[in-house]
This record gives C-alpha cells, sequence and structure tokens, in this order.
C-alpha cells in the first residue's frame, strides 16, 4: 500500500508547526517518528494533504532536569528516554517501562510525544505518564497551555488537544520511593495484554503516597484512584495488596479482542497490579 499525494513541510520552530497548522487545519497532520502515522496513511484510513515533519525542530528534542522537575522535548526517542543516565537517575520507572516498548528498531524512532500524542489505547507511555502524574505543553495559535496526563485522555483517539495545537513537551517532578513497570504482552514487539505503572513511598513502614495507573485495559489509561487509597496509610501487606488489586482491576474496562476475552484481561489484570506493587515495594 502507498499513500495517496501529500506535501511534505519541515518547519524549524514551534511558531512554524503552528502557523502551517493554522494555515491548511484538517488537511494537515504532523509527524514524528511515523509508526504509528506512516501506516494508517498507507492504509488509506486518513485523508492527509499537508504533513508537517517535527524533526527539523530542535526545540522539541532533548531532557532537562532542573533540581527534581524533569522535563521531557516531545521528539526525544524511547531509545534517548532509555540511555540517558541522569533521566535513571531520578525517575527509573521511565527507563523500565521504555525498555517494555516493542522492540529497539521501533525504540529508535519513536518519540515519547508520538506516543503520547496519538491516544492510542495500547500505547505505554500514557500509562506510564498518568503514575508519575505527568503535565503535557500544549502550543497553539492561541498560545501555550498544560493539560494533565490524567485529565488529557477523552477515548481511544480523543484527546484534549485542539487539531491545531502541538504537544511540546512533558514535565514531572521526580519523586522518591520505590517504583515499577510490569507489562504482559503476547510476544516481543507487542501491545500489552494489560500493564501497570506503580509508584509508592513508605514512611515507617506506612505508605505515605502512591499512584497506579493502567495500559489497555479501557479505551484510555486507567488511572486508579481507588486502588491508590487503600494503599496510602496501610503497610502495604498482603490484605491491602488483595484489595489494592480488586479496586484496580474493578476499575479497568478492557474489551474483547485477540489478546483474549475480559475475563482473561481483567484476570492478567490482577496479576499484573499485584506484581507492580510488590516489585515497587522491594525498592522504596
Ligand atoms: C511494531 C510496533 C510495535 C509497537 N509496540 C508498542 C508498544 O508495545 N508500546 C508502545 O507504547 N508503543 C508501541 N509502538 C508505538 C511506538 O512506540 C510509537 O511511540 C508510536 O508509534 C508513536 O510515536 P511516533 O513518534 O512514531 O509518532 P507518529 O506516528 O509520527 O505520530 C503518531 C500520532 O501522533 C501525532 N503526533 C506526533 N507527535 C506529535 C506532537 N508533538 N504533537 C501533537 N501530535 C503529535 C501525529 O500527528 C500522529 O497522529 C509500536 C509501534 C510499532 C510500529
Amino acid at each position: 500500500m502507498v499513500p495517496g499525494a501529500f506535501s511534505y513541510h519541515r518547519p524549524d520552530t514551534i511558531d512554524g508547526v503552528v502557523s502551517l497548522l493554522g494555515e491548511w487545519g484538517d488537511d494537515a497532520r504532523v509527524i514524528a517518528g511515523g509508526h504509528s502515522l506512516i501506516p494508517v496513511m498507507k492504509q488509506r484510513l486518513t485523508d492527509i494533504s499537508q504533513l508537517i515533519d517535527l524533526a527539523g525542530v530542535d526545540a522539541l528534542k532533548g531532557i532537562s532536569i532542573d533540581g527534581d522537575t524533569v522535563t521531557i522535548g516531545a521528539m526525544t526517542t524511547q531509545h534517548e528516554l532509555i540511555t540517558s543516565g541522569t533521566l535513571h537517575e531520578v525517575a527509573p520507572i521511565i527507563r523500565e517501562a521504555s525498555l517494555q516498548i516493542a522492540d529497539p528498531q521501533v525504540r529508535y524512532v519513536g518519540t515519547i510525544g508520538g506516543n503520547v500524542a496519538n491516544g492510542d489505547p495500547a500505547n505505554d507511555m500514557p500509562g506510564l505518564m498518568q503514575t508519575i502524574d505527568a503535565k503535557y505543553h500544549l502550543a497553539g495559535p492561541k498560545g501555550e497551555r498544560t493539560v494533565a496526563a490524567r485529565d488529557f485522555y477523552e477515548a481511544a483517539y480523543f484527546t484534549a488537544r485542539e487539531e491545531d495545537e502541538i504537544l511540546t513537551s512533558i514535565s514531572f517532578v521526580a519523586k522518591k520511593g520505590g517504583y515499577a513497570y510490569e507489562k504482559q504482552k503476547r510476544k516481543i514487539g507487542d501491545y500489552a495484554t494489560a500493564a501497570a505503572g506503580v509508584l509508592l513511598s513508605m514512611d515507617d513502614g506506612v505508605c505515605s503516597s502512591a499512584s497506579i495507573a493502567l495500559t489497555n485495559l479501557s479505551d484510555t489509561p486507567v488511572y486508579c484512584d481507588a486502588a491508590v487509597e487503600v494503599l496510602v496509610g496501610s503497610s502495604v501487606d498482603d490484605n491491602s495488596i488483595t484489595k489494592a488489586v480488586k479496586a484496580a482491576v474493578e476499575a479497568s474496562d478492557p474489551v474483547a479482542d485477540t489478546r483474549g476475552p475480559v475475563d482473561f484481561k481483567k484476570y492478567v489484570a490482577g496479576v499484573i497490579v499485584k506484581r507492580a506493587i510488590q516489585s515497587a515495594k522491594t525498592r522504596v
């Protein structure tokens, strides 16, 4: 399959991208790594006459760390997330999750911005970003604004981003404590049957803060408030883990597909969430 004809633009500033989006409206689409966009163009599932390549915009690239605040440019690749030693020091969950995405070929080109902006419920980074309570920074004709990852996802492939906006960067405050990103998939290179991110802090044997989010268990990532409430104030013992797992599974809403029926996915979700909490606890 070959895509339909399109014009190619390669601006070198964020303003240049925004101006092209304003000029072409619905006919235009930005391209980052192209791993998700090019297949849908080839299958003619989307009709784009203007393709705006973000590769020339240096302002969208790189990782900066200021104290405990981390900012990652939208065009930073998954490979760069994995190989950044400074990022790993402050937020090791990012490397753990990124290493479970597809394979090295995909990770060399796939970007964090494309992964989170696409709104694909199977992508791992939206759930990861909800786990670390990341904020998404958007730029459009009306200026810049920030949306929390936990408020960004509305339905599969529908997000709070307006069509004339681009995601410029992602920021979050790195927290000390235990972490884990656990994923069950059918084979290397596959999307998750179920995955979960967990952050956990303990003070004198009592959980002082927690965070749990799920991947590919609903049409959006799922932040598990009820499960977090169970853990905070507990000693994260077997009893509270069982209750938290139950709450997380109740918050999920998977659909049957080639990865299995709903009951199977909920069962796997329970196993994965339990493993992630236990693993995070061992790393506090
Ligand atoms: C074989 C294969 C296996 C994969 N397995 C996994 C997996 O297990 N887990 C996982 O998480 N991912 C997986 N992926 C997805 C991959 O990791 C990429 O992150 C993903 O395809 C999107 O990133 P991209 O940079 O290629 O974006 P693109 O394909 O270029 O863009 C995707 C969409 O996002 C929009 N977009 C891109 N950047 C921006 C921006 N800055 N602002 C606004 N909109 C933007 C584009 O317009 C497009 O609609 C897999 C991909 C492949 C091909």
